[in-house]
């Protein structure tokens, strides 16, 4: 008999059945006592405005503060962005997108940013970037805090296709946090056989719900699936010229995480 550290009994109950009925559509039973166990996993700290948080301890760490390691430039060397204080990175404005060495298909991704708190345009001009999955799927950065644009392209909107459910947005200067779960689109024999779908939490909120994508995002444009692409690519964030920051960005590739 086990017992707690102040040496009370605790019952021993069964850890699982041999003789319940077969789950349809799979080799299991019913609270199969064979079925292995799911990895254990420590789990991610959250931020505070002034601190971020430590990713989980199965995550692929993207983006600590410290340094460039996992990312590129446009001209494939370290990005000309700006290390701010060991926590995070700051977008400097014509240097262009910067995009990770590795490529990632689909995966669940965290990234926190924020917004300049200096205001010189409105709409599509304030604090504008994107988390592009792929380098081709645009999830939009956008301070639209009290700042009228096109639905479908306020902040968590998926870029020209789908407004986000809700405007999560927080002031400027503070700190907001993506939660994105990405599913890659499949081809076969050049032809689209599963879309992309897309799963986005804006500051814990719902804002896309395994969204349907159309296509990877274009401006002014229908977007299509009509140029086949592989099923992994580099996370990119974009330089729209705002001096946007990041900071905390980790990933977690789903391929990794089959349930028995
Ligand atoms: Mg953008």
């Amino acid at each position: 008999m086990a017992a707690k550290e102040n040496n009370a009994e605790i019952r021993e109950l069964p850890k699982g059945y041999t003789d319940t009925p077969v789950l349809p559509g799979s080799n299991w039973r019913v609270h199969d006592i064979a079925r292995p166990p799911p990895p254990v996993v420590k789990p991610p700290s959250f931020s505070t405005q002034e601190t971020p948080g430590a990713p989980p301890s199965d995550a692929i760490m993207l983006f600590d503060g410290t340094g460039f390691d996992a990312w590129a430039g446009r001209d494939g060397g370290t990005p000309k962005w700006n290390l701010l204080g060991g926590e995070a990175m700051e977008v400097e404005p014509r240097t262009g997108d910067i995009h990770t060495r590795a490529s990632f298909g689909s995966c669940q991704l965290h990234i926190e940013w924020s917004a300049p708190t200096e205001i010189y345009a409105d709409s599509q001009g304030r604090g504008n970037s994107g988390v592009f999955l792929l380098g081709l799927y645009e999830v939009q950065v956008l301070d639209g805090y009290d700042n009228p644009t096109y639905a479908d392209g306020l902040t968590a909107a998926i870029y020209g296709q789908h407004p986000p459910l809700v405007n999560a947005c927080v002031v400027p200067g503070q700190w907001h946090v993506y939660d994105i779960v990405f599913e890659s689109p499949v081809y076969r024999d050049g032809e689209l056989a599963t879309p992309a779908f897309m799963t986005v939490f804006h500051n814990g909120l719902l804002v896309h719900h395994r969204q349907r994508m159309q296509g990877p995002t274009q401006h002014r444009q229908l977007a299509s699936y009509d140029n086949p692409h592989g099923p992994e690519g580099p996370l990119t964030l974009q330089d729209h010229g705002d001096r946007v920051r990041f900071r905390n960005i980790w990933i977690r590739p789903l391929a990794r995480m089959q349930a028995p």
